[in-house]
C-alpha cells in the first residue's frame, strides 16, 4: 500500500508571522522555517499503521514548498516516512490555493497513492480548503477533518466531531483524509531515525516536470490585488455604571447590530 503524507513547511508558529507589504508574499527570513505540526500529527497516524502491518506498506512525504525547505523534508524522513517528493519552482512564488492544489494533485496522480493523509487546516495559510480541493481534482472520496482514523487494508475509517455528534465515516481505498490535533502528539525523530533520513531519497520535481503553466489562469486562480498592516485595535468604549449602563450597553450592541 502506498500512503502519502502531505507536509507543509510553515514559518514558526510559536513566533509572530510577517507579511512583506511590498510583494504580498509571507517573509520567510522574519522567523524559522518549521514543519506544520499538523502534518507531523498526520504522519504520526500513518507511521503507526505502518509499524503495526509490519511490511508492504511505502509512507511517502510530499510537499510545495521553496527550493532550500529541505529542513522540514528531512525531519519527516527522519519520523520515518521511506521517500518524500518535493515541488520547488520559482513559478509557485506567491501561488494561491488553486494553483497550489493543481500541482500537488499532478504530482498526486503520477505517485497514484492508495492513501492521501493531510492535517486539516495549515497554520499558515489556514484555509483548510485544499484537502477538499485534491479530492475534488482527482476523484478521490474525502474523509476531511477527522479526530480519530483506522486504516485498514483496503478501507479508511474515522470519527469527525460535530457541534453536538461525532459522525463515524468511512472510504473504499484509494482515498483521502484530513486529520486535526485532537490525533496525538508525534514522535521525535530519534538519533537513528535522523542518521537514516541523511540517505533516504527526495525527489524534486518543478512545475514542467509535472506539466503545470502556472501563468496559464484558464483554471480558477485567485489573485491578492493588495496588502495592508492591519490597523491597531481601536480602545473599546467603556461604560461607568451611574444608573444608565444597562441602557447604554443595550443601545450600544443593537447600533452595531450585534442583538
Ligand atoms: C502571503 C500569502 C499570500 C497568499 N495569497 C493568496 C492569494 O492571493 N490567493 C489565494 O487564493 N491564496 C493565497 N494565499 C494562500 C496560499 O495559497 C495557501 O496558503 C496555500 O495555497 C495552501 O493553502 P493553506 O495553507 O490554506 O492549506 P490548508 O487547506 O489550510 O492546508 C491543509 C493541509 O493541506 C496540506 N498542504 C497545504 N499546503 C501544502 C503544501 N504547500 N505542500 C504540501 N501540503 C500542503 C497540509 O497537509 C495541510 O495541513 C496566500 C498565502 C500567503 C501566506
Amino acid at each position: 500500500m502506498k500512503i502519502v503524507v502531505l507536509l507543509k513547511e510553515v514559518p514558526d508558529t510559536y513566533v509572530d508571522r510577517k507579511l512583506n507589504l511590498e510583494t504580498g508574499l509571507a517573509d520567510r527570513a522574519a522567523s524559522d522555517p518549521v514543519l506544520d505540526e499538523i502534518g507531523e500529527r498526520a504522519l504520526e497516524v500513518v507511521l503507526k499503521y505502518a509499524e503495526s502491518v509490519g511490511e508492504g506498506v511505502e509512507v511517502s512525504a510530499l510537499t510545495m514548498s521553496p527550493a532550500g525547505a529541505t529542513a522540514s523534508i528531512r525531519k519527516g524522513l527522519a519520523m520515518g516516512a521511506s521517500s518524500a517528493i518535493h515541488i520547488a519552482d520559482d513559478g509557485l512564488s506567491g501561488a494561491d490555493l488553486g494553483l497550489t492544489a493543481e500541482v500537488l494533485a499532478a504530482a498526486l496522480r503520477e505517485i497514484g497513492a492508495d492513501l492521501i493523509v493531510a492535517g486539516q487546516q495549515s497554520t499558515d495559510g489556514a484555509t483548510g480548503m485544499l484537502p477538499a480541493m485534491l479530492a475534488e481534482l482527482l476523484g478521490l472520496p474525502a474523509l476531511t477533518s477527522l479526530s480519530e482514523v483506522t486504516i485498514a487494508a483496503d478501507s479508511v475509517s474515522g470519527t469527525r466531531v460535530a457541534d453536538d455528534a461525532l459522525m463515524q465515516v468511512s472510504a473504499p481505498l484509494p482515498a483521502l483524509i484530513s486529520v486535526t490535533d485532537a490525533l496525538p502528539e508525534a514522535r521525535f525523530p530519534n538519533f537513528k531515525g535522523i542518521m537514516a533520513a541523511k540517505k533516504k531519497p527526495i525527489e524534486v520535481k518543478t512545475l514542467a516536470d509535472l506539466g503545470v503553466d502556472p501563468t496559464d489562469l484558464t483554471p480558477s486562480r485567485t489573485i491578492m490585488t493588495a496588502v495592508s498592516e492591519r490597523p491597531p485595535r481601536t480602545a473599546g468604549t467603556k461604560l461607568t455604571d451611574d444608573g444608565t449602563a444597562a441602557e447604554k450597553l443595550a443601545a450600544y450592541l443593537a447600533e452595531n447590530r450585534l442583538v
